[in-house]
């Protein structure tokens, strides 16, 4: 299997419509081939058409793309890949603009890809946070339209960080209220609540925390009804939280920093997509060079979705709607171990 861990060593290994075709391949039937019409297993590739192949018993085509988010694309292979690499890569990822640039292609086109390839940045075999976990929520401001002005709204975010101890590298509770000295941070979450109540810091606690771990937080009182979890509110009288809860405070103020730096603020209509992408960058921002394979990989296995629902609008060439369906809102990682 082609490895990419370089500029000049992905140019080489995805030079041609071919060799990506073959890296989906892999991805997609890493036990081999089987026919989706009749289960027999000889194929052939068609020589022609890179994606697809040819089942040698039943005589069926099936494209390498086919119930993925390539599904249907026009674009190149060569191109999805360049922009999966381009935007894992990249120290900062890469807006549409900047996309638009690199690829040559329009910016509707450059903006589509880039949504698309955030929506696979979630693992949907992710394994929740577990052992010693920082709960805290932020407001982050967002941009209306194109322009970013200074009194743009604020959306409320809420974020889950597991504490490791440095020399043990593993999660350690401790005590009540005891302090945890000489720690770094482990995997993060994070999602759009719609407020800062009970009901929703619980539905995001649940889908993205182990139960049993140890929840250090500012003692809202949203949280001491949590059942399931070991409750330690760090915040005693006046001690500001991002003392208690360094970790959180510091993926947030990289969260704020990147989405200003990057996308000149997030849009509230997408916030849930950048904030896959913040996720799936933080936790392999120590395995950066081979975190475009992971995505490749997510791709493969990922629904397709279509321009509609990535608006988030209906279709209006289509009269009953599928309106509401959307989601996405919890995020992760998986494999790394950062
Ligand atoms: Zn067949």
């Amino acid at each position: 299997m082609a490895s990419a861990r370089s500029l000049s060593q992905f140019q080489e290994a995805f030079s041609d419509e071919a060799s990506c075709a073959a890296f989906m391949f892999k991805r997609r039937w890493p036990d081999g081939f089987v026919c989706p019409a009749c289960g027999k297993r000889r194929v052939a590739a068609l020589k022609s058409r890179p994606r697809l192949h040819e089942c040698l018993d039943c005589g069926r085509q099936t494209s390498v793309t086919a119930g993925t988010v390539m599904h249907r694309s026009r674009l190149p292979l060569t191109t999805w890949f360049w922009a999966a690499h381009l935007m894992t890569t990249h120290s900062n990822g890469m807006s549409a603009l900047q996309l638009q640039d690199q690829l040559g292609v329009t910016y509707k086109t450059a903006w589509l890809l880039t949504q698309k390839l955030r929506r696979s940045m979630v693992n949907p075999d992710r394994e929740p946070l577990e052992g010693v976990v920082e709960v805290d929520q932020a407001e982050i401001a967002f941009r209306e339209g194109d322009t970013f002005s200074g009194n743009a709204g604020k959306i409320l975010v809420i974020g889950a960080v597991e504490v490791i101890e440095r020399d043990t590298n593993q999660a350690k509770p401790r005590r009540k209220h005891a302090k945890y000295l000489d720690t770094r941070s482990g995997r993060i979450r994070l999602a759009m609540i719609a407020d800062n109540s009970a009901a929703s810091i619980e539905a995001f606690v649940n889908a993205n925390v182990k139960r049993g771990a140890t929840l250090l937080t500012d003692g809202h009182k949203s949280y001491p009804g949590l059942t399931g979890y070991r409750h330690d509110p760090r915040v005693v009288g006046k001690m500001a939280a991002h003392v208690v809860l360094p970790w959180i405070h510091r993926a947030f103020s990289l969260l704020s920093r990147w989405s200003l730096g990057t996308y000149h603020g997030l849009r509230r209509k997408h916030v849930d997509t950048y904030l896959n992408e913040f996720v799936f960058r933080y936790n392999r921002r120590y395995y950066r060079h081979v975190s475009f394979e992971t995505l490749l990989a997510l791709v493969a296995d990922k629904e397709p979705a279509s321009y509609w629902d990535i608006i988030k609008r209906d279709n209006p060439r289509k009269s009953a709607s599928q309106a509401g369906s959307m989601p996405l809102l919890h995020i992760d990682e998986p494999d790394s171990a950062g």
